[in-house]
């Protein structure tokens, strides 16, 4: 059902970002419940988690209690280069926060200023993942216009995948972005 799938999904999200070879500095552009964050703290030196609800971050905080090496920022995501100068990896999960506040969203705006600036400050390789949420209407509108974003990123530079269930009507998928200098 849905909740296998989401998790199917969430767990290839992170399985790619085990692939990256300098696991020094990770972020969670949209830490929410910690998932994420939590996983990543368990695979970098250092990471970096971003959200703009106090619930989130209580949220990720307390699942990350034990983690010295995880630094959780109420401040939207675009601010990241704030609080860490370089980074290896980062993951967005795109849309609201499960059983919240359905209008506080990410927007695709917002997540391509954000890319562009990850690309400056990314070590020499890295790779970012996104899940997108087509399954909704504004999911739908920030996943098409995030996507044409990746579409059009160098491939001098750039490998885009998108990893996708193809016989399910706008389920949830994941593109994943390989940088290098
Ligand atoms: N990865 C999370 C987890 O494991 O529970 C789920 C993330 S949830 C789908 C999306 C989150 O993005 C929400 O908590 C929302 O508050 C947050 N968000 C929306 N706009 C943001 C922004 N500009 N900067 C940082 N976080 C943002």
């Amino acid at each position: 059902d849905y909740n296998d799938y989401m998790k199917k999904i969430t767990t290839i999200a992170q399985e790619l970002l085990l692939e990256v070879n300098h696991k020094d500095i990770a972020v969670d552009f949209t830490c929410g419940n910690g998932n994420d964050t939590f996983f990543l703290g368990h695979q970098f030196k250092e990471v970096y988690a971003f959200d703009i609800q106090q619930q989130a971050i209580d949220n990720t905080e307390n699942m990350c209690r034990y983690l010295k090496n995880v630094y959780v920022h109420l401040d939207s995501h675009e601010h990241f280069d704030k609080y860490t100068r370089r980074l290896d990896a980062g993951i967005f999960n795109l849309g609201y926060l499960p059983q919240s506040d359905e209008t506080v969203t990410t927007n695709a705006d917002t997540v391509i200023t954000t890319l562009n600036k990850v690309w400056e400050r990314m070590n020499y390789e890295g790779r970012v993942v996104l899940v997108l949420y087509p399954g909704f209407e504004t999911g739908k509108r920030e996943a098409m216009k995030v996507e044409e974003y990746c579409s059009t990123l160098a491939s001098k530079h750039f490998d885009v995948m998108k990893h996708q269930l193809i016989n399910r009507k706008d389920a949830p998928y994941i593109i994943c972005i390989d940088y290098h200098r």
